[in-house]
């Protein structure tokens, strides 16, 4: 048997960021995770992240940003459009005097920047290929059953596993979901025209296509959202007419696309667990809620769950105080609990008004998108919010935060 301080169910974005967060106070941590260790071999940008301002400060803080920009795209201009309407909204980095509004960052990437800054943690045990056989709690600590009938006593069990979280359901926490009866294609293309380090979205009636600049400025990764008939047929179509059919749908803004990689399905669903707590199990990031990523905040939104939960833990632990306190884990899940849903409903709001084709709710968010395109407070506003500077955040993520990493 062996006794820790945090275990971490789920070597991902948030598991490992979060191990990252709480190495330096020097508690004993076992990341838990059922896959391989990350590896550079990986990196294809086949699954890209828009990673925000917000999130590049705890990256950054913990030192796995530059490794992670070393192969990410920046972009400095965001171009969103309606293809049933006149409606259009541009936003520029210069207009926000930044260099940048986010960066496409490869999934993959951000992983293995995370792990090679945790290698010169001794207090941080990292078990890949790891099978969890059981969870079970007392009032003191976590018991849990690893591969070969191994026993893990933990005094905090934070769920970091993703969309399908075994720790939530071993938990019992209630879960609300929705199918948003869309898929997303995911693949990398080939542009006739250079991206300009724009990113780009098209609403189309069956569901937003994006188009995410890569570091080859004829490349970009698509994210193309669209109802399952659809996703079907475009699945089974030869390279081709794929290729014609998403150039059509692009309205030919980067000239003729052509498939650079196969591409792959995703179905999207709406996650929201109803408690993200149980005693001393605590659920972070895509565990604890899953949005559409037509805005691109799924990851964000959890880097900032777990510098939330990093910094209420930090503070007990400088105080000397037990941070297993329900009050503390209590407090995590109200602050984040509030962002979450902001997000949630407002991404339900966004995929209702542009998968609708009435006429007058395609005259009313022409005239809205365009009006907000003419309104420069209202586009900060708007921009504040996409670049993470909205909201209640952490203070590793404030725009006042120092990028150094600490001591
Ligand atoms: C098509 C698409 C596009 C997206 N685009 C964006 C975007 O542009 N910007 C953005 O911010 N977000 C985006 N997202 C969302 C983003 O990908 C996720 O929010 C983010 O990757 C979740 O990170 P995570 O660490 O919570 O979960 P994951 O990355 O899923 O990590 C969970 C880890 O837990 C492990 N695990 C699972 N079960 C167990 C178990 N029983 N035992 C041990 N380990 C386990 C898994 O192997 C995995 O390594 C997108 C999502 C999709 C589907």
């Amino acid at each position: 048997m062996q006794n820790v301080d945090i275990t971490i169910v789920g070597a991902g974005s948030a598991g490992l960021t979060l191990a990252l967060l709480l190495a330096p106070l020097g508690l004993s941590i076992v990341v838990l995770e059922q896959g391989d260790a990350p590896h550079s071999s990986n990196i294809n940008h086949q699954r890209v992240s828009a990673l925000n301002l917000a999130s590049m400060r705890v990256l950054s803080h913990i030192g796995a940003w530059p490794a992670i920009a070393a192969t990410a795209q920046s972009y400095n201009r965001m171009q969103v459009w309606d293809a049933d309407s006149f409606a259009r909204i541009e936003f520029d980095a210069k207009a926000e005097r930044l260099s940048e509004l986010g960066w496409i960052c490869d999934n993959e990437q951000v992983r293995v920047a995370l792990y090679q800054q945790l290698q010169p943690h001794s207090n941080v045990r990292l078990e890949f290929n790891c099978t969890i056989n059981s969870l079970a709690q007392s009032e003191r600590d976590v018991l849990i059953n690893i591969n070969r009938q191994q026993l893990l006593l933990s005094r905090l069990l934070v769920g970091a596993d993703g969309v399908n979280s075994m720790v939530r359901t071993a938990m019992q926490l209630p879960l609300t979901h929705w199918d948003y009866e869309q898929q997303a294609i995911v693949a990398t293309i080939n542009t006739a025209q250079p991206h300009q380090s724009t990113a780009r979205q098209v609403f189309l009636p069956t569901g937003p296509l994006a188009l995410l600049p890569l570091p080859d400025p004829q490349q970009c990764s698509i994210v193309w959202s669209c109802n399952p008939e659809r996703a079907a047929e475009l699945l089974a179509m030869p390279a081709q007419q794929f290729n014609q059919a998403l150039t059509a749908a692009s309205n030919s803004v980067l000239g003729v696309l052509q498939l650079h990689n196969d591409p792959k399905a995703f179905g999207l669903k709406m996650r929201y667990a109803g408690s993200w707590l149980r005693g001393r199990v605590v659920l972070v990031a895509d565990a604890a809620h899953s949005i559409h990523p037509l805005a691109g905040q799924g990851m964000n939104l959890g880097l900032m769950d777990v510098a939330a939960l990093a910094e209420l833990i930090s503070e007990y632990v400088r105080d000397n105080k037990d941070f297993t306190d329900n009050r503390l884990l209590r407090r995590y899940e109200r602050w984040r609990k509030a962002e979450a849903q902001t997000l949630i409903t407002a991404m339900e709001a966004f995929k209702r008004g542009f998968s609708n084709s009435q006429p007058l709710l395609k005259l009313v968010r022409a005239v809205g998108m365009s009006g907000i395109n003419q309104l420069p407070w209202l586009k900060a506003q708007i921009i504040a919010a996409a670049l993470g500077n909205s909201g209640d955040l952490p203070k590793l993520a404030q725009p006042q935060a120092k990028t150094a990493r600490r001591a």
